[in-house]
């Protein structure tokens, strides 16, 4: 026996194992919550692991279940303190690990206060320290008027700083005009930080048509896909004089896909991710007053969400990320100009994503990279995002072939007002695995393991 196996502690195998190479048979060492070895399925459990297992290690077999690297979800609005009723770090984290969910990136607005200097951020991680079911990290925010907060925020480790182009629905976080923007970019750019933008443009959207009312065409009408594509031109040019990093939040308009993927041929460095939502809901089946489909961007025509998967398909689109951004059920009015927008799917974006990912003929390998490798990549978290040795040992083991129906009433999240009540999903999450430590086991759910991350790169 090695030095190595001697460490060993777990040793996890299964017919199908999501590693960066395939899916293949493997037999997974973890030792000390790290990923010690990915090893073949047969020699070393036969000869070494189950004859001989290291003292103390602890054989799981999981038979034909996948093994997914843990999923890193960088688009939570957990809501912490301040609108805790909306969502808290207890329930946003236990909804996640239930979904396979292992990492989880708190957007910086909608709690109280919201994520946008150092003394906001030790707040934050005070209290989501005592709650967090999985290992948690924050990014900023980019207001007009903390542009010199950002380097410091930066130094106290957050991933990187959202910003919005057009009102963002709290008055606490105002969005940035052209000059703002470029004023936040230069700054992040100087010390190599990364921007993250709901993109929307202002006047695009004040020149649209408003209605109020219950019908979800009217709503449509009011965010076009013209709002998107123009604030995502601006932002490639802002991105392109200062040589910044810059993250598109939320894509739903398919027609800006040609003008990122020019940009990027560009040397741009433009990354981008979209939702479970635009990639599986559309606008034609949304029911009068059905708020629950609400959010901004908004769920557009079922061409245009034909169109988002062939950039995920080609690689112009990075991440599949929830954008979970939950509220009480009496803001959920059936007027769609006022009911609040946002919606919840922390534990449903799997396997939402999975049934329509198989049905277009794509991989567990495909939803691995969206939804772990690209997001963890995105964020700078190199132990994250892969099942290979020196990695975090963050799995999710997933029942690919298993149905559920959606039940409110089976989520963790503290609103139980979901777009995707009643649809059957293939997909059964049958345990979720921090560091070596199973979290979540045929829906029972351990006590808080989570640990507080910050940037490291
Ligand atoms: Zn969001």
């Amino acid at each position: 026996m090695t030095d190595l196996d001697r460490n060993v502690d777990l040793v996890l195998r299964s017919t199908r194992v999501v590693t960066p190479e395939g899916t293949r048979p493997a037999t997974v060492a973890v030792a000390a919550g790290t990923i010690a070895a990915v090893l073949p399925y047969e020699r070393p459990y036969e000869r070494e692991y189950v004859s001989g297992l290291p003292p103390g290690a602890r054989l799981e077999d999981v038979g034909d279940d996948v093994v997914l690297p843990g999923l890193v979800d960088t688009h939570v609005h957990v809501n912490d303190p301040g609108r805790a009723e909306w969502e808290g770090f207890w329930t946003a984290t236990r909804a996640a690990a239930s979904g396979g969910i292992t990492t989880l990136i708190d957007m910086p607005l909608n709690s109280l206060p919201p994520t946008t200097t150092t003394a906001h951020l030790r707040t934050k991680r005070e209290v989501a320290a005592r709650k967090a079911h999985i290992d948690v990290g924050f990014w900023g925010g980019a207001l007009p008027g903390n542009v010199r907060d950002l380097k410091s925020l930066h130094d106290a480790g957050v991933f990187g700083f959202k910003a919005f182009l057009s009102p963002s629905g709290v008055e606490e976080f105002p969005e940035l005009d052209a000059a703002q923007l470029d004023r936040s970019l230069a700054e992040i750019a100087g010390f190599g930080g990364l921007l993250i933008v709901h993109a929307e443009d202002p006047h695009e959207l004040a020149a649209a048509p408003h209605r109020t009312g219950a019908k979800y065409a009217d709503f449509l009408a009011s965010r076009p896909r013209d709002a998107e594509n123009a604030a995502i031109e601006g932002l490639i040019t802002a991105a392109r004089r200062h040589h910044a990093r810059v993250h598109v939040l939320h894509l739903s308009s398919a027609d800006a896909l040609p003008l990122i993927a020019a940009a990027r041929r560009d040397g741009v460095r433009l990354t981008v991710e979209t939702c479970p939502h635009f990639l599986t809901l559309t606008a034609e089946e949304v029911p009068d007053g059905a708020t629950e489909f609400k959010c901004c961007p908004p769920i557009r025509e079922a061409a245009n969400k034909d169109a988002l998967w062939r950039g995920l398909a080609d690689g112009t689109i990075d991440c599949v990320v929830s954008d979970h951004s939950p509220s009480t059920t009496d803001l959920k009015t059936s007027d769609f100009a006022t009911a609040w927008g946002g919606i919840s799917s922390l534990q449903l974006g799997l396997p939402a994503i999975w049934t329509e990912a198989r049905r277009r003929g794509h991989s567990l390998d495909d939803v691995a990279r969206w939804m772990s490798t690209a997001p963890a990549a995105l964020a700078g978290l190199h132990s994250k995002g892969a099942i290979e040795a020196g990695r975090d040992a963050d799995f999710a083991v997933l029942a690919p072939d298993d149905s559920f129906t959606v039940d409110p009433a089976a989520l963790q999240h503290r609103n139980r007002v979901t777009a995707y009540a009643g649809r059957t999903l293939y997909g059964v999450v049958r345990s979720t695995w921090l560091r070596g430590r199973r979290i979540v086991a045929d829906g029972a759910i351990a006590e808080p393991s989570g640990r507080l991350l910050e940037r490291t790169n």
